[in-house]
């Protein structure tokens, strides 16, 4: 299986970093925008070698019959738009991540001292959970991949897979995520109908299902996270085996649809 660094060859990234790239499967757009604050990130999306890993590993491992488009900068998102095979994120939502982090000290010392480097990738594990959530949509639509449940539930369990599975310390990918949903969950006084049929599971239950595949991914290194979650040890337990067929699920389901391996031992016939 393929690693991609979260922190990558500066150089390489230069390459990438004009208005759009141009690329068999993948194209992605920054929208020009005349909000100083905006362009900000619009330039740390550019520059951040995390981001434009995320994307060369949604270029280089999935087929698409026609490009999905990557738009940064729209008006309505994060989501994907099955009309036009476009997901939007806009520049906007990254700002509203950074806010409710900064508002905890998220990433900070114990002392209260922040850690800009640290949030920053934090606001940046959020994009690329949100970039593989709405690349499952992507796949799902153009696929019609059978899904059973809710889809946002399988979209979730996508993002985590991907995080984990192909990024260096990629857990801490979906733990920046599953910590947004805590914080989101947070914000509610009192629950409406709205919460219990939305398309959605609760932020809490997002928070609690992706902090349970990271435990299950690896329990040596994420035991920690027994005491932040209370977990059961039987639920803890059960972690461990949903992780695995969770996983071997989503990459049964889109074998077909992924760039084959290129194992180098086998000769060229
Ligand atoms: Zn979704």
């Amino acid at each position: 299986m393929r690693y991609y660094q979260r922190r990558w060859l500066f150089a390489v990234m230069l390459l990438f970093s004009s208005m759009s790239i141009a690329a068999d499967n993948v194209i992605v757009r920054y929208l020009p925008t005349n909000d100083i604050k905006l362009q900000l990130i619009t330039k740390k999306l550019q520059s951040d070698s995390s981001i434009q890993d995320a994307i060369s590993l949604m270029n280089d491992e999935f087929i698409f019959p026609k490009p999905l488009t990557i738009v940064f900068g729209s008006d309505d998102g994060p989501l994907y738009d099955p009309v036009v095979n476009d997901i939007l994120i806009p520049y906007i939502f990254l700002d509203e991540v950074d806010q409710r982090f900064k508002a905890v000290n998220y990433a900070g010392d114990n002392q209260g001292k922040a850690n800009p480097e640290n949030l920053g990738q934090a606001v940046m594990d959020v994009v690329i959970h949100t970039l593989f959530h709405e690349l499952a949509h992507a796949l799902i639509a153009t696929y019609e991949l059978p899904i059973v449940g809710k889809e946002e539930d399988a979209a979730d369990n996508l993002a985590a897979v991907l995080s984990i599975e192909y990024f260096e310390n990629g857990a801490e990918i979906a733990i920046s995520a599953a910590d947004l949903f805590y914080l989101e969950g947070d914000e509610i006084v009192e629950f409406e109908e709205a919460d219990f049929w939305d398309e959605h599971s609760l932020d809490l239950q997002r928070y609690y299902a992706t902090l349970c595949y990271v435990y299950g991914s690896d329990d040596a290194q994420y035991a920690y996270l027994l005491e932040e979650t209370g977990f059961s040890d039987e639920r803890a337990e059960l972690c461990i085996g949903d992780y695995e067929r969770m996983t071997n699920n989503w990459l049964t389901l889109l074998d077909a649809y992924m760039s084959p391996e290129v194992d180098a031992t086998t000769p060229a016939e």
